[in-house]
């Protein structure tokens, strides 16, 4: 018996999902129709986005921050999982992306908890941090790698203490444990994890979800 985390064999990855998930079948058409895009493996796994909707549940969290909306597949998942009055605020540079997102928003009946930007992140993070009111209970970043530690940094004041940070793609195909591959995605991800083991503004957990995801509590 092993102590470590198991490998999800496909076999045991479909009994994940089906003993597991409740994807809604609106969540699962923008899912399908995403995957059929050039960039469509960009979209985080239905596991993952259950597990993000959990999160904001289980903190109870009532306004949340996207970077990185893409097609809309996570942001459903947060919206879903906040009061009726809560708010999640996303940011995307791609109009044709946001534009599926919107399509998927207003059929899941989502739209009334959602605000869009369609803009550089950097620039709506930095508009944000100038605001006494710009706090948020939960973030997800998942957008350019190489930016990922400015985001980190703008989310990082943003957030409330005992907030949460959830960041996708933190293992990065395995990239990220192998020696052999020095390009700037891989580097980006992998000083940020480095940085983050030793930041001691915040509790961490990397979860080996999807493409490895950490979550973070601002202390
Ligand atoms: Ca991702």
């Amino acid at each position: 018996m092993s102590t470590r985390t198991l490998p999800l064999e496909d076999h045991l990855y479909d009994y994940v999902k089906s003993v597991s998930l409740r994807e809604p079948p609106i969540f699962e058409l923008c899912r399908l129709e995403t995957a059929r895009l050039p960039m469509g493996q960009m979209q985080i796994s239905p596991e993952q986005g259950q597990f993000l909707a959990f999160l904001v549940e289980l903190i109870g969290a009532k306004t949340a921050i996207e970077i990185g909306t893409f097609t809309g597949y996570s942001s459903l998942w947060i919206a879903s999982a906040l009061p009726d009055r809560g708010c999640l605020l996303c940011c995307d540079i791609s109009e044709p992306w946001t534009a599926v997102a919107r399509r998927y928003w207003e059929e899941a009946r989502l739209m009334h908890k959602i605000e869009l930007h369609v803009e550089p992140a950097l620039q709506m993070l930095d508009g944000l941090v100038g605001h006494a009111d710009a706090s948020f209970d939960f973030a997800f970043i998942d957008a350019d790698k190489q930016n990922y530690d400015a985001y980190y940094e703008g989310i990082l004041r943003l957030i409330r203490p005992g907030g949460l940070i959830a960041i996708d793609n933190v293992l990065w195909s395995g990239k990220v444990a192998d020696w052999t591959v020095s390009d700037p995605d891989t580097e980006a991800i992998r000083q940020l994890n480095n940085k983050l083991h030793d930041d001691d503004r915040v509790s961490l957990t990397l979860v080996p979800i999807g493409d490895g995801m950490t979550l973070l509590r601002k202390r």
